[in-house]
């Protein structure tokens, strides 16, 4: 049985190698798709599901939390012939809400993740998100530009510059645009015939978990953002905030305006109080909004300090949505059911050491850093839900390949939050005079946006 909170250990900070399953060549049936890309820089039985043979360690497997880690985690180990009907899933099934909660910018690499989770293509997977429109939602580029806040209370767009195109991904796509809950609910469509058992708990302990096992030697999955009581370390008053607020917009005078093109998205920002105030616009197609045609989210790092008022700090962000929506053509679509807003804690970028036997802080471990600025959070969720599923059926340890995966990842994330926090001088000088040139320097390397097609 997996050891109880005491048990908790600390593995040591240097760098541990991490044993590899028994190697063979793919086994018919069982090569789902290759992963091949260097964002994780996964080793090659992991990226082609090369291993000889299932050899777990662990006999069944509880997943708490039906966001899209906890779904994609769920489904590959429901996919494996161990675990098939020996996944408990405790959570409710996604529930769609109008209401943009949770992340929208999706890059294709998720898309790879999620595909190879789920055991179909990544064309079938876009097909049913989009009802067969996805090249509209498509982006081949991004482009960055300044604003600035007139007296008068207007906005308007300094110059523009491209700064990521398809052409450094080999003509890959880069990103989509998705409703959180659509995406949630599209990966739950697929996964409904997997067996897996639904338990609407909310366990506080490891033990509470045990027993609700189908198995004498479950693996726990934790892929809530809270770690379960006892587990997962102290929790720390964290030193700073994303602060962000979004909406989706329809775009009656967008093509007039001659700002905004289409496959693009568009990054706008301007320093504040020695901070970004940033935002993305990506193209978004919502069957709930129908008349959507793009989303916007703005945030900003603020500091923890008794000074701050989370409600202004809100506020302000939601006057620049409609205010830069304005001035890009754009019309929010029924604000008072659709925008969402969000204060959410940052976290430190180091690998989490602490291990548990038989348990895992999947939530900590894939969101570690500063949440929202890169619109990496769902490759992250489902890469590691990914590695953690395809370790335990290959019966590894998961945790050392999951703090491995994740390491480009922190690191982006890391650069990106520097540029917008203390270095946020530097990030508006670059949006100012050289927006195209000035933010490539910060370009992603690692792969972490384009996928494999
Ligand atoms: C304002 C905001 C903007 C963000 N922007 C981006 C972005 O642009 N791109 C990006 O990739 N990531 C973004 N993220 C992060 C992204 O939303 C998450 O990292 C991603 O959804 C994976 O989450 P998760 O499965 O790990 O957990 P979460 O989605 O945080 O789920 C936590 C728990 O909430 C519950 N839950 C979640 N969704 C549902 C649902 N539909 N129905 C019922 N219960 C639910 C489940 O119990 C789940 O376990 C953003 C987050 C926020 C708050």
């Amino acid at each position: 049985m997996p050891a109880t909170a005491k048990k908790t250990s600390r593995t040591p900070r240097k760098k541990s190698r991490v044993s590899a399953p028994a190697l063979a060549s793919p086994q018919e049936g069982d090569s789902v798709t290759s992963l091949a890309g260097r964002d994780a820089n996964l080793p090659e039985w992991m990226l082609s599901q090369a291993y000889a043979e299932e050899r777990p360690k662990y006999d069944s497997a509880v997943v708490i939390g039906s966001g899209i880690s906890g779904l994609c985690c769920a489904a590959r180990l429901a996919r494996s012939k161990s675990f098939n009907g020996k996944v408990v899933l405790l959570g409710q099934p996604p529930a769609q809400s109008r209401r943009l909660i949770g992340g929208l910018t999706l890059r294709a690499r998720a898309l790879d993740y999620f595909a190879a989770c789920l055991g179909i293509s990544r064309s079938v997977l876009l097909d049913r998100l989009y009802d067969g429109r996805a090249a509209e939602v498509a982006c081949h580029r991004q482009v960055a530009a300044r604003f600035t806040r007139h007296r008068n209370g207007e906005y308007e767009i300094g110059p523009r510059g491209e700064w990521m195109s398809r052409w450094e991904h080999q003509g890959r796509i880069l990103a989509y645009g998705v409703r959180n809950s659509h995406m949630a609910g599209t990966i739950y469509e697929f996964m409904v015939q997997q067996g897996i058992e639904w338990k609407n708990a909310r366990p506080q302990s490891l033990s509470d978990c045990l027993d609700l096992a189908p198995g004498k030697k479950p693996f726990v999955i934790n892929c809530n953002p809270a770690p379960l009581p006892g587990l997962g370390g102290i929790p720390v008053k964290p030193k700073r905030f994303v602060v962000a607020a979004q909406v989706p917009f329809s775009a009656p005078h967008r093509e007039a305006k001659g700002i905004l093109q289409t496959n693009t998205s568009f990054f706008c920002g301007r320093r504040r109080g020695g901070s970004l105030d940033a935002s993305v616009w990506y193209p978004l197609l919502d069957p709930l909004s129908p008349s959507a045609r793009m989303y916007a989210v703005f945030y900003r790092i603020v500091r923890n300090t008794p000074k701050l008022h989370k409600a202004a700090e809100t506020e302000v962000l939601k006057d620049h949505l409609v205010g830069v929506g304005h001035a890009l053509g754009l019309e929010p679509v029924d604000p008072e059911e659709t925008m969402g807003t969000a204060v959410v804690p940052c976290s430190d970028w180091e690998a989490n050491r602490e291990h548990t036997p038989g348990y895992i802080d999947l939530g900590r471990l894939a969101n570690l850093g500063t949440p929202i600025i890169a619109g990496d959070g769902m490759p992250r969720a489902a890469l590691a839900a990914y590695v953690t599923a395809e370790a335990l059926i290959a019966g590894v340890e998961p945790q050392a390949y999951l703090n491995h995966a994740g390491g480009k990842w922190r690191f982006g994330n890391r650069v990106t939050s520097l540029a917008f926090g203390p270095h946020s001088w530097a990030g508006d000088m670059a949006l100012r005079w050289f927006p195209g040139y000035g933010l490539r320097l910060i370009q992603d390397r690692g792969e972490t946006w384009a996928g494999v097609e």
